[in-house]
């Protein structure tokens, strides 16, 4: 992708874990590297088609004026969080925070923090089959659309007329609904299973406790493995991630052989392919 690349824009400061940092301030120094499509700004030669560099630097230099963080961790994370959600075409972001003045008392010439930050695309199902099950998906599309902020940016205006562009997770698209025979365990109650797409600042691990608490809320109970459920709510893809940990394997290990799976995934995205199998969500379904 395209760059676009702010190096060393000084700013004075307040980070620090020592109290007199907090005080007395010092100079930090911040390099971004913006990733962006810039062929139509290239070819329209218009700046609405890219990202305004000058108002990005006048954003960094107010925010870590006017945020106080102990750790450079921490304002480089906010920092990226904050432009990722405020700045539109801007897809991923490299942040490094260098703190020349750091107090060690011994001589050296910076020390920094870089982080890597972006969007991701997850597609997530959907399935309840106690209750009112169409009121329990419509429940969970709406939850996952307001997730809890981790941090917004505080200089970025009021709160409240901004919420919608400060949410870290978006929901982008949401299937039919379909009404599925249980699998597994066939002595059940008919499920209702949907699919949806989310545009998402959290990490796989984040997304699957946010999404584990989602559950919960809706009085989902882990009793019996395949039994009947309020809700629940798997990872099915994260962009094209391979994960296997002890508590969570992207893709799901069983999209690939479930109807009620891919028939709403087909919905939103027929030509997205697999990134083990090499499959589209067309093709896999047509293999069922
Ligand atoms: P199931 O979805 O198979 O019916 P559960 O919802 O009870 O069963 O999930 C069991 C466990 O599966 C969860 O505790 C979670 O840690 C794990 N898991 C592994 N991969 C995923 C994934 N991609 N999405 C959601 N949960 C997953
Ligand atoms: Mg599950």
């Amino acid at each position: 992708m395209d760059k676009i690349k702010i190096n060393n824009l000084e700013v004075f400061a307040k980070h620090g874990v020592f109290p007199e940092e907090n005080k007395l301030g010092q100079k930090f120094s911040v390099s971004a590297v913006l990733y962006t499509d810039a062929r139509n700004a290239g070819k329209t030669d218009a700046l609405a088609a890219s990202i305004d560099y000058g108002e990005v630097c006048r954003f960094i230099d107010e925010y870590m004026r006017s945020n106080t963080f102990g750790l450079i961790e921490s304002a480089a994370e906010a920092l990226a969080e904050a432009l990722l959600l405020r700045t539109p075409r801007l897809a991923k972001v490299c942040l490094e925070v260098k703190k020349p003045w750091a107090p060690i008392g011994l001589p050296l010439e910076t020390v920094s923090v870089e982080i890597e930050r972006q969007w991701h695309t997850a597609y997530i199902a959907l399935g309840s089959n106690i209750g009112d099950k169409k009121a329990n998906l419509d429940q969970a599309v709406y939850a996952l659309a307001h997730l809890p902020q981790a941090s917004l940016p505080d200089t970025a205006g009021g709160r409240e007329d901004r919420e919608e562009e400060c949410r870290h997770t978006r929901v982008a698209r949401v299937s039919k609904y379909y009404e599925t025979k249980p699998y597994g365990m066939t002595e059940q109650p008919d499920f209702l299973n949907a699919c949806l797409e989310l545009r998402t600042l959290l990490t796989p691990q984040e997304l699957l406790k946010a999404m584990q608490k989602i559950e919960q809320d809706a009085g989902r109970e882990r009793i019996i493995h395949w039994g009947p459920r309020t809700l629940d709510l798997d990872i099915l893809l994260y962009d094209d991630l391979v994960l296997e940990s002890p508590d969570l394997c992207i893709p799901h290990v069983e999209m690939h052989k479930r109807r009620f799976v891919l028939k709403p995934l087909h919905d939103i995205a027929p030509y997205k392919r697999h990134p083990v199998y090499g499959k589209t969500v067309r093709e896999m379904l047509e293999d069922l």
